[in-house]
């Protein structure tokens, strides 16, 4: 049992305020935040992600608690005159996203930070909901999550490349890493899972390279921070979360289980998967480009002509009762 009022196992003076169960240590607040700080620095400096205080980056946030750590962390680490947000508003249904939107906007202002909203409707001209309802008429079978994230994707390329980033940076934490490792590993998809590693080669002239900072830092770790340092979070979710795949509900599920009996489990798989994939993400380098698109130019899946967009704008084009089309491209900032 803990004792009274520990104190921190790193500084040995503050009070410790968490337990860190994969380090076995307690940590006073202080500490904590140098400690995920630390981290991201080492794993950005290992796989050379970014020239820190150099690189043009683009933080693709949606607002969350990992992406106010990430936008925390960055601020400390790199050039704020460098680097910029962008979120896009999928338009899924309620005013969640746009109170989320605004809290953003809040949080990185306080750092000096510019965001940038890009709505689905500038690019494509509708919002997710109505893609959505006009997908369920078609009965086209695509989930509402499969629509987003292929859009969403889209544009945050579109948008960094438009104006010059360098790379992209994305939130997505040790957690959400894991499970989209295991979520490739029971389809087969060894090109899939190859692509999670830091070192995997874009494809594309076309495709900003994308960076995870935060991929050794647990969820826990975010919410943690998050609460202890009093950022306000938003309490509602996206309406049409439900439909979420449920593989990645289980995985995640079973991955808990497993963290759970052994602390540090999540980091140790994907310090394994680091090291040892490594030959094979080499083998990616001779790979061919990937083609682009017959209708919009924008890179492809191999064996495709059409890209998974204009896929679906095809499809939905008559379901709806505005035209779909994609955006021009926005004069340089
Ligand atoms: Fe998009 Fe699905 Fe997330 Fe909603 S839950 S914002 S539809 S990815
Ligand atoms: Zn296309």
């Amino acid at each position: 049992m803990a004792s009274e009022a520990p104190t921190c196992d790193r500084c040995g003076s503050e009070r410790a305020v968490i337990y860190q169960p994969h380090t076995g240590r307690r940590l006073c607040l202080k500490c904590f935040e140098e400690d995920i700080v630390e981290r991201v620095r080492r794993e950005i400096e290992r796989w050379g992600m970014l020239r820190l205080g150099k690189t043009r980056l683009l933080l693709a946030l949606s607002g969350g608690k990992d992406s106010l750590t990430l936008l925390y962390v960055m601020a400390q680490l790199h050039d704020v005159n460098r680097m910029a947000v962008l979120t896009v508003y999928e338009g899924a249904g309620g005013g969640y996203r746009l109170r989320e939107i605004e809290n953003l906007k809040r949080f990185a202002k306080s750092y000096g930070v510019d965001v940038e909203v890009v709505s689905f409707r500038d690019y494509i001209g509708a919002e997710l909901a109505e893609l959505v309802r006009a997908a369920r008429e078609a009965k086209l079978g695509v989930k509402p999550c499969t629509i987003c994230g292929t859009l969403r994707r889209r544009i945050i390329n579109w948008y960094a490349r438009l104006h010059g980033f360098e790379k992209v940076a994305t939130a997505h934490n040790l957690d959400d890493e894991v499970q989209t490792l295991y979520m490739n590993i029971l389809r087969g998809d060894l090109d899939g899972m190859l692509r999670l590693h830091p070192l995997a080669p874009t494809l594309s002239d076309k495709l900003v390279p994308r960076i995870k900072p935060l991929r050794k830092i647990y969820e826990w770790e975010t919410a943690a921070l998050a609460y202890l340092k009093g950022w306000r979070l938003p309490v509602e979710a996206c309406p049409l979360i439900t439909e979420e795949a449920s593989l990645r509900a289980h995985i995640r599920e079973v991955l808990y289980r497993l963290e759970w009996r052994q602390p540090g489990f999540l980091l140790r798989v994907l310090e394994n998967f680091d090291r040892e994939m490594l030959p094979l993400v080499k083998q990616l380098y001779g790979k061919p480009r990937l083609p682009l698109c017959e209708k919009c130019g924008e890179p492809t899946s191999y064996g495709r002509r059409v890209c998974r967009v204009c896929e679906i704008i095809d499809a939905l084009r008559e379901k709806l009762s505005r035209p779909l089309t994609l955006a021009e491209p926005r004069p340089q900032r």
